[in-house]
């Protein structure tokens, strides 16, 4: 037990190293990003400065990911009606869906549904699980969004893509460090989506069929009245 409870601390230690190298990083990053912005209106062909700007967005993006990782659990929880969180989180992806000839279809129960949750750190999970979907679907399709109330305890939020599907090893590596199949993905979103799923102690189920298609299914507890 003293050999695990060190284990616990040295992780905890590398946790608060990587956020704050995480910082440090950022802050600069922003910095560089604005002069090169303002750089580029002296140039006539810009299309070199589009190229710098995706990649720092990029590097953006991945220390954003790492930041939510290795934060200590000091999320705020509020009471939320879980389907205004995924009506804005549609709205917010639905750009991104159309420009993939992707077309989200939501089915969402009638009444509220309300969980204790960060409202901020749900919709990284909707969003990264959505991103999955319309990658998994190069020629764009539909992309359906369901949520429903189970016995009154629980919501069921499912995500339905009908992409290229996984193979039974590969849902088991969702999850691990940098598991990617993709050549610019980062193989952190699944991390990510675990992570905030067990701080709000709900469940995920995969249900997955090569060249059929994807069915992530998240449960929530519902707040009792
Ligand atoms: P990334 O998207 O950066 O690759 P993720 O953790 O989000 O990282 O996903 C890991 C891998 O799981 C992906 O590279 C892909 O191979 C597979 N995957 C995830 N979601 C889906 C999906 N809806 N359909 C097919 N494959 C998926
Ligand atoms: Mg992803």
């Amino acid at each position: 037990t003293e050999e695990l409870l060190l284990n616990a601390e040295k992780l905890a230690a590398i946790g608060q190293m990587a956020a704050s190298v995480a910082h440090e990083i950022r802050n600069p990053l922003t910095t560089v990003r604005g002069f090169i912005q303002l750089i580029k209106e002296d140039f006539e062909d810009n299309s070199h400065f589009h190229l710098i700007l995706d990649e720092i967005d990029r590097i953006n993006f991945i220390v954003s990911e790492f930041l939510i990782l290795s934060k200590p659990n000091v999320v705020h929880f509020h009471p939320k009606n879980l389907k205004h969180i995924l009506e804005e989180t549609v709205v917010l992806f639905q750009v991104q869906a159309s420009m993939n000839n992707t077309q989200i279809v939501p089915d969402f129960e009638d009444g509220d549904l309300l969980i204790h949750c960060n409202e901020n750190q749900l919709k990284q999970v909707f969003i990264n699980l959505f991103k999955n979907s319309i990658e998994a679907m190069p020629f764009g399709g539909q992309l359906a969004v369901r949520v429903k109330r189970v016995e009154d305890k629980e919501a069921s939020i499912q995500i339905i893509d009908k992409g290229e599907g996984m193979k039974p090893e590969q849902i088991q590596k969702l999850g691990t460090p940098f598991y990617t199949t993709k050549e610019t993905g980062t193989g952190l979103g699944y991390m990510v989506i675990k992570r905030i799923i067990e701080q709000h102690k709900g469940r995920l189920t995969i249900h997955s069929k090569i060249k059929e298609g994807t069915t992530v299914e998240i449960t929530l507890p519902l707040i009792s009245c």
